[in-house]
């Protein structure tokens, strides 16, 4: 294509909401067959909301929530947001000391509550079990129950046992089953990959439409950039669209990045196309724009 040619593209991308960082970006776009969405964020909406508390045997529900919400306010995660803007409703939040952000699993830390001061896990099952903190037969079943119905919980645990779980729902974004329609009849597989529960993964596959067997889930955020490079060994070339922190490796790693403009500032830079209005169907109209500019379709 001309110069002039991939101007106009790059001109019409940005009036479709669609940044292109340079001409060479329309190239790979064009070759790309598989597309790698990220679950929290990218094809939901990541605005999550509380929905559940459960509370282990003698334990009491408004305390996993205060305890949980006071650590969780440190945190940026979409659950961490759902949980301690819940928490904050029930009053002042204890203080926080000794917070640690541990990647793809969860946070801990010390929360002081008046008298009594506890080391304070959130976050996955394996988070806890890491301290020795495994789910009780209760908490595992209400666990296995939320993620069944296409919820996500998370494990809260302190001074040595795991006390309860929180149960957050993630709405699926409008435009989500659309947009992948789109993809697919422009002949790219989509792929699904999140550090969430394989049930949670597989519940919104299904509502989005793309195939069981390319649900990849329970994946480490070091992980995600794995998934990518092997989809390239096995031949594949790689679109990735997420939005998060986690996201970031792996949109450097694929053949295209492409960014949620609603995401972090790590994942815009990381990518080579940013959809500004983090609707999922701008990264269709992405793929069309470069065939079209490179006269591949009309
Ligand atoms: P995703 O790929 O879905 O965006 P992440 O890699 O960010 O997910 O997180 C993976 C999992 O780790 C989450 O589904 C959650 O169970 C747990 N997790 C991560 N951060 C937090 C947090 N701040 N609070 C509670 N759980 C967390
Ligand atoms: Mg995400």
């Amino acid at each position: 294509a001309t110069p002039t040619a991939l101007m106009v593209g790059t001109g019409r991308g940005a009036q479709l909401g669609i940044l292109i960082k340079g001409p060479e970006v329309l190239e790979t776009s064009r070759r790309v067959d598989t597309i790698v969405l990220d679950k929290t964020g990218t094809v939901t909406s990541g605005q999550m909301t509380l929905v559940d508390v459960v509370a282990a045997d003698g334990v009491d529900e408004a305390e996993v929530l205060r305890l949980a919400g006071a650590l969780e306010d440190a945190s940026e995660h979409p659950i961490a947001r759902a949980i301690a803007t819940a928490a904050e409703r029930t009053g002042t939040l204890p203080r926080v000391e000794d917070f640690t952000n541990v990647e793809g699993l969860g946070v801990q830390g010390v929360v002081t509550d008046g008298e009594s001061s506890h080391a304070v896990l959130v976050g996955r099952p394996r988070l806890l079990a890491d301290w020795s903190q495994p789910l009780t037969p209760e908490l595992e079943s209400a666990m296995d129950a939320a993620a069944a119905s296409g919820q996500t919980a998370v494990a809260v645990g302190w001074d040595g046992a795991a006390r309860g779980i929180l149960i957050v729902a993630d709405a699926i974004k409008p435009t989500s089953a659309e947009a992948i329609a789109r993809l697919r009849s422009l002949g790219l597989t989509p792929v699904l990959l999140t550090g969430d529960n394989e049930t949670v993964a597989r519940s919104v596959a299904e509502a989005v439409g793309v195939d069981s067997e390319n649900v990849i889930a329970e994946v480490l955020p070091a992980e995600k950039v794995a998934v990518i490079t092997r989809l390239q060994g096995e031949g594949k070339r790689v679109a990735m669209v997420g939005d998060g922190v986690n996201d970031a490796a792996a949109l450097a790693q694929a053949d295209l990045g492409l960014s949620m403009g609603t995401g972090t500032d790590v994942a815009i830079e990381a990518s080579d196309i940013t959809l500004v209005r983090g609707d999922l169907r701008a990264a269709a109209d992405a793929v069309r724009l470069s065939r079209r500019t490179l006269g591949t379709i009309k």
